[in-house]
């Protein structure tokens, strides 16, 4: 018998959600990233180049990296209101997709 033992999956990438600290899979996080025009952007195919900051799927975790601005923090740069619009358009839909 062949029992999958939970530690013997293959390694997920992980990444800290800014919102509420928690590792998570890299997959289940949206990436912001700066690019190197200094441009804020939302990395969807996780294949931009840039330094990237990470929140859960999760409207809280949104609202609170908003609020506390960690995600300025994080990316040392001003995030215009256009982006955490997309954020949460993006959110929404991610939300919505889920059955
Ligand atoms: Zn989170």
């Amino acid at each position: 018998m062949t029992q999958q033992k939970p530690g013997s999956k293959r390694k997920i990438p992980m990444r800290k959600c800014c919102g509420c600290g928690e590792m998570m899979p890299k997959k289940e996080l949206l990436r912001v990233i700066r690019t190197p025009e200094n441009e804020i952007v939302l990395d969807l195919t996780g294949k931009k180049n840039g330094r990237g900051a990470y929140l859960c799927k999760s409207t809280q975790c949104f609202l609170k990296a908003k609020k506390s601005k960690v995600l300025e923090r994080s990316l040392e740069v001003a995030i215009p209101d256009s982006v955490y619009s997309s954020l949460s358009e993006q959110l929404e839909q991610e939300t919505a997709e889920k059955t």
